[in-house]
Order: structure tokens, then C-alpha cells, then sequence
């Protein structure tokens, strides 16, 4: 690859704090165009919020609360094709599965979530666009699947997502549909007006070898697959009553749901303004150079592809919450006396770190004040109040029969 000589003469740079912006910049700009993101009459600045958002100086606000307490907040566009908008928006549904499956496990005694991966093999990949029958076929026979290793008849509502991610975690640029399966061994079933809870974990582990031979029987019945083999399952649980259960969960959900964000903007090894091309790790030769127009649309193609579905109690969990000893508790930000304007600067890149001996990624915010110029210190970040959230009920009855 080194030895295309338009490149060889180029001058090329690394992402570091200094150059990242170059490409960051130019990349988004082409998101930008591709998206059609323009300012119209209903959003007079939406072109400027999209460029601002997440660059390395941006807008912000130092938030000060009717107790007197203050935050500083950095100010975003909400754009679905921004990268950091729309990686964003999904580690929030990520934070709302993690309060819902700490809230039913603590009510229920659920022991364990379990996590699958289910990679499909390289034929099928251009069998299920998203929003096709074949897609939707696809994931209910999945669907079925997973309720069947834990003994669950088919339509059992287990607390269950699937996430289709449309590319391997390693090379961007090729694409590698697999699942990320979530879920707790606990269900509702509906016979007429009862409503019964299962507790439906299974001993030990998950047979994996008998799981994939039903898999491969699942793809076969769902795909005109010329040849069978080749799709892989991996399965693993997270204890849910230890210490570590919080963040490896919170790791585990982010995972899953992400949008690719870093996928996308940390790709690059190497970038060359003038050309507008990168080097990504990518391909046979282990290394592929691509524009950066390139790049950009891949992302639009990821976020198209991308789709996650909830199922069972987790899709139906405002209709049996209350039942399941769990209620919702509102945590809403407290009155405002003040917001004024500061500027964010963001330092961003892979950087020698003297300490640990290594090339690691920084990633700074720091905010000042828009008039001066001077450092404001000493301060949180982020609003107070959240969404809101669940959480089990003092007293909750226990689970078995309802009379609904
Ligand atoms: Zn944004």
C-alpha cells in the first residue's frame, strides 16, 4: 500500500490533539452535505449548531440553580447524522435498559443477565436490509430461539433486546452483520385473563453447541443459503449481586446499543488533508485508504442499518411495572435563576502520556467564561435531574398469579 506514490509524497498526520480537528472537521463537513443539514426557516442556525457541536471550541451555558448550586453545561444540535448527537441519544436509552434491569432484578431476585452475540454467516448479509419482511422474519425467529434455551414457549414475553450491528468491531468498512442479545431469565406469560411471572434462568450454562446446530436450522429456514455453517454464538452472563455488576453491566448495555461514534471518528490511522483521504485499518493487506466522502457515507449506511428492538417485559414495562413491585420516581431539574454563556474548549487525540508510558486517547472539556476568557474551575458538569427512574417498591407484593 505504501508503495502508491501518491501517497508515499503526502504529507500525512496522525491523530493528535493538533491535527484530529483537521480531520474531524472535514469529516463532519462532509456529513454536513451528505445530510443536507442547511438552515432553514424553522432553524435559522442550524448549520452553525451542527459545525459547532462537539468541536474544539463550542458553546455552553454556566447553569446557576434557585438553591444557588451551579453546573456548566455544553450546548449540542440534536442532529440525528451527528456523531456525537446520535452516539449520545443511545448511551441514554443504554443508561434507561441498565436503571430497568437493576430495578427487576432487586424486585424479582434475578441472579443473571445473559449476553449472546450471534454473528451471521457472510451469505446472509445482503439478505436482510433493514426494513425488509426478511429482516422482520429474521429477528422473530431469533426472538423464538432465545426463548427456547431458556424452556419458553413462543410467545412467552421474555425481558429481552436485540441490536443488529451492520459492521465488525475491527474494520469499518466491511460489513459483518451480527446481534447483540441481551436479556433476563424472567417473563410474562398471558393465559386468557392470568398473568403469570417466570423465573426461567437455566442451570449452569447455555449449551452452545446445541444452540448454534438450532441456529443454523433458525438461518437456514429464514435465508436461501446455498451452503450451511459458519455462523457463530457466543454467550456469557454478568452476575447480578456482586460488586462489579453496576459498571459491567453499564459497560455491556453501552456496548450493545452504542452508535458508533468512535467506530466512525477513530478510525482513521492517518489523514491527509489536501487529498481528503484516510488510512483505516481495513481489508486483506490490513490497511485501506479511502476519501473522506467515503467515510461519511459509511456512516450515514451505519446508522441505516443499525436497529435495536425491545421485547417482551422490556417493551411491555409500563403495563406490568406496577405488578412487578417497581415504581417510578420523577427527578426533575430544580428551577433556574440564571444561564450564562461560556466557551468550551475540548482537547481530543491520541497523546503520549508521560505517566503511563504509552500513546493513549485524551479527551478534555474545559470551559470558560465567553467574556475574559478565563478558566471557570471547580465546577460539575452535566444538568441536575435526570429523566427519572425506577426503582423497586417498599413492600412490593410477590410475583405469581394476577388476576388482571
Ligand atoms: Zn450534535
Amino acid at each position: 500500500m505504501w508503495r502508491n506514490a501518491g501517497l508515499r509524497d503526502r504529507d500525512l498526520s496522525s491523530l493528535s490533539p493538533e491535527n484530529i480537528w483537521r480531520w474531524i472537521r472535514v469529516f463532519r463537513e462532509s456529513v454536513r452535505v451528505l445530510g443536507n443539514i442547511e438552515n432553514d426557516d424553522y432553524r435559522p442556525l442550524r448549520k452553525q449548531r451542527y459545525v459547532a457541536c462537539g468541536s474544539r471550541w463550542s458553546s455552553g451555558g454556566l447553569v446557576t440553580y434557585a438553591d444557588g448550586s451551579k453546573r456548566v453545561v455544553s450546548y449540542s444540535c440534536s442532529e440525528t447524522a451527528c456523531t456525537r448527537c446520535y452516539d449520545a441519544d443511545k448511551a441514554r436509552t443504554a443508561h434507561r435498559y441498565l436503571n430497568k434491569i437493576l430495578a427487576l432484578s432487586d424486585s424479582q431476585q434475578i441472579d443473571r443477565f445473559w449476553s449472546f452475540v450471534v454473528t451471521l454467516p457472510e451469505e446472509v448479509e445482503a439478505m436482510i436490509p433493514y426494513g425488509s419482511t426478511t429482516r422482520k422474519k429474521f429477528m422473530n425467529e431469533l426472538c423464538k430461539w432465545v426463548r427456547k434455551l431458556f424452556g419458553l414457549r413462543a410467545k412467552d414475553g421474555l425481558f429481552c433486546y436485540a441490536n443488529i450491528h451492520p459492521v465488525g468491531d475491527s474494520d469499518l468498512m466491511r460489513d459483518r452483520f451480527h446481534v447483540h442479545i441481551g436479556l433476563l431469565p424472567f417473563a410474562v406469560r398471558r393465559l386468557k385473563e392470568q398473568i403469570e411471572f417466570i423465573q426461567c434462568d437455566v442451570e449452569g450454562l447455555i449449551d452452545t453447541e446445541t444452540a448454534l446446530s438450532k441456529l443454523e436450522q433458525l438461518l437456514w429456514r429464514v435465508f436461501p443459503l446455498t451452503q450451511r455453517g459458519k455462523a457463530q454464538f457466543k454467550a456469557q452472563y454478568i452476575p447480578l449481586r456482586e460488586k462489579s455488576t453496576v459498571p459491567r453491566l453499564a459497560h455491556r448495555l453501552k456496548y450493545d446499543l452504542r452508535g458508533f461514534e468512535k467506530d466512525v471518528e477513530l478510525a482513521p490511522l492517518f489523514f491527509d488533508e489536501s487529498s481528503r483521504m484516510v488510512v483505516l485499518k481495513s481489508g486483506e493487506e490490513g490497511y485501506g485508504i479511502y476519501t473522506v466522502d467515503q467515510i461519511a457515507d459509511r456512516w450515514r449506511w451505519i446508522r441505516s442499518q443499525r436497529d435495536l428492538r425491545p421485547y417482551g417485559l422490556l417493551k411491555q414495562w409500563n403495563q406490568y411495572a406496577d405488578i412487578l413491585g417497581i415504581e417510578f420516581e420523577e427527578d426533575p431539574e430544580p428551577e433556574i435563576e440564571e444561564e450564562q454563556p461560556i466557551i468550551i474548549k475540548r482537547v481530543y487525540g491520541r497523546q503520549w502520556n508521560p505517566k503511563k508510558r504509552q500513546v493513549r486517547w485524551t479527551n478534555e472539556k474545559r470551559a470558560y467564561w465567553k467574556q475574559g476568557g478565563t478558566e471557570i474551575k471547580d465546577f460539575k458538569w452535566g444538568r441536575k435531574g435526570s429523566e427519572g427512574f425506577w426503582k423497586p417498591r417498599a413492600n412490593a407484593p410477590s410475583t405469581g398469579a394476577h388476576e388482571t
